[in-house]
């Protein structure tokens, strides 16, 4: 297989996980580019639940190498915490987990950080997980961070601490706050990670050089999605790292020239966790009743999603901006028993008529979408695995969808479980998993 990249289409929870699992069947390794343990990954297999934070899903698979890049931020207890659920679920780990000297550490004072930034903004709060995620990146690109590879030298730990520490306590002298954090038991609890995770830690764009020149086949791994990228999404309502398919070069060193393809993963409706405009966003008990269908909840926090139709502007976009050669079009039998279906086509902003995605949050905020209603088909499609065995109003959804955004929907995911989807077989992705 090709080396992909597998990147959300929308704000999140597409349903990732579960594609990502699947395909890691066809490749040797899987490595994630972005983000922390703000991410949740459900997969199901065998009627069992996973939900992975950190560790890309690969790692259900026995004998794959799972690759944790530079342009992660890691929290190591989250990290110990989760290796240590997985073994005790029976999940070998073994040397099959690599974490990137280069991937910056969570500390305890970046959650601080956190608390009282979105405390601070008050009706403008962004909604993040307060997992420290947003300040880690902070004294990352404050270049104050400390990385997993100074784990290795805890002489040197202490000082290199100083900065983020000087910084944090500037912080909270303006805000009127006292310092909460203990950096002596702090420096005594990060040698012990250094010591525990030392063989996982390495240099990650070598790692994955080697196997390229092998000949094997890697899985990019994208958390978060397009809509929530630092960059391309819907700024200031995002992560603070590259989740777009571009996240790939510089999270984990591979240069864009080995990636052969992308694929993105977009829901059949739309759903976003947290503050920020969602323009199809459905209201009422239509949209309790898809989050229930759905199980819109949060996999990290448990937090109800809000839900939208189908906004083809947002998933045109996310094409353009991740170059997707295919999607994988999940959720589909949520749907199901709707007797029509609205999609939103291009938005109104005032007299004008928008048919590409805004930058500036304000006038998506203004916006009004404009929806093209198809017919629903009102039969369960749950766990088809052939396109031409789907009802043919889901046919009839799926191509249009295809035609608005401009890509290929290739594969269409029909349930939960591993083996509740479809691929095409006239996709580009068939001539990539043969
Ligand atoms: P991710 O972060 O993009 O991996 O998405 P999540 O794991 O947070 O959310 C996806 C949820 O939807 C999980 O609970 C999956 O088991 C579930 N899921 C994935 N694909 C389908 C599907 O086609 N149909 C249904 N009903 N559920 C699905």
């Amino acid at each position: 297989m090709p080396n992909i990249v597998i990147a959300g289409a929308q704000w999140g929870d597409e349903g990732k996980g579960k594609v990502v699992d699947l395909l890691s069947e066809k490749v040797q390794v899987v490595a994630r580019y972005n983000g922390g343990h703000n991410a949740g990954h459900t997969v199901i297999i065998n009627g069992e639940r996973f939900v992975l934070h950190l560790i890309p899903s690969g790692i259900l698979h026995p004998g794959i190498l799972c690759v944790m890049g530079g342009g992660m931020v890691i929290d190591p207890w989250a990290l110990e915490k989760e290796i240590a659920e997985l073994r005790a679920r029976g999940v070998d780990l073994g040397e099959n987990l690599v974490v990137s000297d280069r991937a910056h550490v969570i500390l305890p004072h970046h959650r601080a950080l956190e608390a009282m930034a979105e405390e601070m903004r008050g009706e403008r709060k962004i909604g993040t997980t307060l997992r420290g995620i947003g300040p880690a990146y902070e004294d990352k690109a404050g270049r104050r961070g400390l990385r997993m590879g100074d784990l290795l030298r805890p002489e040197h730990v202490a000082g290199k601490l100083a900065e983020a520490r000087r910084n944090y306590e500037l912080i909270c002298r303006g805000a009127g706050r006292a310092p909460e954090v203990d950096w002596d038991a702090l420096v005594v609890d990060l040698a012990g990670f250094g010591e525990r995770l030392r063989p996982r830690i390495a240099d990650v764009s070598l790692v994955l050089h080697r196997e390229i020149s092998r000949g094997y086949s890697i899985l990019f791994e994208g958390a978060q999605a397009t809509l929530l990228d630092l960059d391309h999404g819907t700024y200031p309502f995002v992560t603070s790292s590259s989740a777009a398919a571009g996240g790939v070069a510089t999270g984990l060193g591979v240069p864009p020239t080995r990636v052969d393809g992308a694929l993105g993963i977009a829901k059949a409706y739309t759903t976003r966790v947290g503050a920020g405009p969602l323009p199809s966003e459905i209201g009422g008990s239509l949209e309790e009743e898809i989050r229930e269908r759905g199980a819109e909840f949060g996999a990290s926090t448990g937090r109800p999603r809000r839900c939208g139709w189908f906004d083809a502007v947002v998933v045109k976009y996310a094409v353009r901006v991740n170059g997707f050669d295919s999607l994988c079009l999940t959720k589909l039998d949520v749907l199901d028993l709707l007797p029509e279906i609205k999609v939103c086509v291009a938005y109104r902003h005032g007299s004008e008529t928008l048919s590409e995605f805004p930058a500036d949050l304000s006038v998506l905020e203004a916006c009004e979408p404009v929806y093209e209603t198809l017919p629903g088909w009102g039969t369960p499609t749950v766990g088809v695995r052939s396109f031409t065995e789907l009802p043919s109003a889901a046919q009839g959804y799926v191509e249009r969808l295809s035609a608005m955004v401009g890509c290929e929907i290739g594969m269409v995911s029909t349930g939960p479980d591993r083996r509740d989807t479809l691929i095409r077989a006239t996709s580009v992705l068939a001539s990539w998993f043969e």
